[in-house]
């Protein structure tokens, strides 16, 4: 039994000329009240003009409703073919399609049923129609059943139950009581078939109350009890045929021929039986036929008409076998649609894994991007970092440098520098056939000066001493402080007279400048020593020497002046008399 799609509303009252109210009244008395019904669909049908869009969807699917629910397949197929193309209402398309798994179970096309279905339960998360998802669910629970996947009847029979009461349980209730019925599972079904037909009858349903009432029949003849097989059947009969389902009807029929013949009741049976045939037009696989063939086989037999008893029993062999392949075809279309949708379910699980490591890898290109631009930031920062402390090395290494050239009084060449820079010039002006000339500074009785005001002012004596040799050079001459408060200067490019000027302006300028310091008393003098190239040559050395000899000479000869080296080195006095030669 499958046609489950009454979506049996409480009854609506009707209002006249609500054409919407109408519908869903007509949508739920269509199995309680089918004449009714039917008026109510022919009245709007002649009116159809003045009705909306939506109403119109709505009417022509309960025309297919009604269409299938006589087993007019065909009609009911062009119709919802027709509102699946064109009707906009998302309850009208599901339901229509729910529809249409119906009558393609009906007609054994279980393979289309089934994939049908599928879709109708993937899209079924969105329907939010009670009636259109009791329909959906119901199905469901049907099918599985009809195909011997009685777990997952259950399982969508209990969906029902959890999302709704009325119509809908009860046609899951038939469709579950079904299942545990045929999968053999009979402990405690009595009680559950009493139950099951309580709730069909409080949702004034009685096809499917019949139809519990009907397996209740089945289980009675099975355990041999075929009286009370019979009072069940024949109780509720004139119910089953009023409500006009043939199915339903056959079945009755087929089971009380049997039950009849069971008890010996030849003619009853027979009557039944020839009935079952006579209806099975439209349905020559269904297990009605086949009992009905049996029937009619055992009591020709047992009658003697044996040519009867074989055409019969032909007859039932053929549709026994017919309603075995359809109860084969239905568990293969299910398995064969289950394989379908487990394929198209790879295939989108692998596009999807594809989809997934392509975003993964772009993820992995954005942390790689990522990664390398940390990468240059940290290069950049370790770059600056080199940078920065290769300017702080260099700096400190020209500080270095210079501290190492550099008196640390006076800030002019120390005696080192002094030689080396001395000698390059000299050297430069050998080659470029210059003259130049030496001049040795040393002030006059320093060590008084310290002694008398402290070695604090002799400092300062020191570097005002200096800062007046200064004032007199040029940028090329070069000063250096060769020891304590002794200075050498060397003037390139400088003829001797340009020199003893120079020095005799300096040897003043000391006297001067130091005069200018605080300490009023104090007075500083310093004596000269020059010696030129043009007469000592121009090894450093040796005119170190010379000058060193005028320097002497000039302390000798009173101090406070400039004293020239003549070009000959002069043996020194020292105290005791004896003679020396200072090298540098
Ligand atoms: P003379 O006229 O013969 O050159 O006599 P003098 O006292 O200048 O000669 P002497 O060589 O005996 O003394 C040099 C003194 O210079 C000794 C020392 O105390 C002083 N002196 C050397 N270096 C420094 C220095 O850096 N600072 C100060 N304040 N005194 C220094
Ligand atoms: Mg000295
Ligand atoms: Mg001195």
């Amino acid at each position: 039994m499958l046609l489950a799609t009454g979506a049996a509303l409480a009854a609506v009252p009707v209002v006249a000329g609500d054409v919407s109210v109408l519908l869903r009244h007509a949508d739920s008395i269509k199995l309680s009240d089918p004449g009714e019904f039917q008026q109510i669909l022919d009245r709007l049908d002649s009116d159809s003009a003045a009705l909306a869009p939506d109403q119109v969807d709505y009417l022509r699917y309960l025309q297919a409703w009604r269409a299938a629910y006589h087993g007019d397949y065909q009609t009911s197929d062009t119709m919802v073919d027709e509102l699946l193309e064109r009707s906009n209402s998302d309850t009208v398309l599901f339901r229509a399609k729910v529809l249409k798994v119906n009558t393609l179970a009906e007609r054994s096309r279980y393979e289309e049923a089934f994939q049908l279905e599928s879709q109708l339960l993937a899209q079924l998360p969105e329907i939010t129609d009670p009636d259109a998802r009791g329909q959906a669910l119901v199905i469901a629970a049907y099918l599985y059943e009809e195909a011997g996947q009685y777990d997952l009847a259950f399982e969508y029979a209990d969906q029902v139950f959890k999302e709704s009461t009325g119509p809908y349980s009860c046609k899951a209730e038939h469709a579950r009581l079904a299942a545990l019925y045929k999968s053999g599972r009979l402990e405690g079904i009595d009680e559950q078939f009493r139950k099951g037909v309580e709730i069909c009858t409080e949702a004034k349903d009685p096809v499917y109350g019949n139809g519990i009432r009907f397996y209740m029949a089945s289980l009675a003849l099975q355990r041999g009890h075929a009286d009370e097989a019979i009072r069940l059947l024949e109780g509720n009969y004139a119910t089953v045929t009023r409500s006009n389902y043939q199915m339903l009807i056959s079945e009755f029929d087929a089971l009380l021929a049997e039950a009849y013949m069971n008890t010996g009741q030849l003619t009853q049976a027979k009557r039944f039986a020839l009935q079952v045939i006579e209806q099975s037009m439209r349905n020559e696989y269904a297990e009605s036929l086949s009992i009905a063939y049996r029937v009619l086989y055992l009591i020709e037999k047992h009658q003697g008409h044996l040519d009867k008893a074989l055409a019969y029993h032909e007859q039932y062999m053929l549709a026994n076998k017919g309603y075995l392949s359809a109860v084969n075809a239905r568990a293969l279309a299910y398995q064969t649609v289950q394989q379908q949708l487990a394929a198209k379910k790879l295939q989108i699980d692998t596009l999807s894994k594809q989809n997934e490591i392509l975003r993964l890898e772009q993820s992995l290109d954005r942390k790689a991007t990522e990664t390398s631009r940390l990468y240059i930031i940290l290069l950049a920062t370790v770059l600056a970092f080199i940078a920065f402390w290769t300017y702080r090395i260099k700096r400190s290494q020209l500080r270095f440098m210079r501290l190492a050239r550099r008196d640390g009084l006076t800030d002019i060449f120390n005696r080192q520098h002094f030689v080396s820079e001395a000698e390059q010039q000299l050297q430069y002006c050998r080659k470029s056939g210059r003259e130049a000339c030496l001049v040795l500074i040393d002030l006059d009785h320093f060590k008084a000066v310290n002694d008398t005001y402290g070695h604090a002012v002799g400092d300062r004596v020191l570097k005002r001493a200096v800062a007046a040799c200064q004032a007199h050079l040029r940028s090329t001459d070069i000063l250096g402080r060769l020891g304590g408060e002794e200075f050498g200067i060397v003037l390139p490019e400088c003829t001797l007279d340009q020199v003893l000027d120079r020095a005799e302006r300096i040897r003043l300028a000391i006297v001067e400048v130091v005069r200018g310091d605080a300490v009023d008393d104090i007075c500083v003098s310093a004596s000269f020593g020059v010696a030129s190239t043009t007469r000592s040559g121009h090894e450093l050395r040796q005119l170190l020497i010379h000058a060193d000899d005028a320097l002497y000479q000039a302390k000798r000869e009173g101090r406070n002046r400039v004293s020239v080296s003549d070009g000959r080195a002069k043996p020194r006095l020292n105290a005791v008399g004896a003679a020396t030669e200072e090298v540098q």
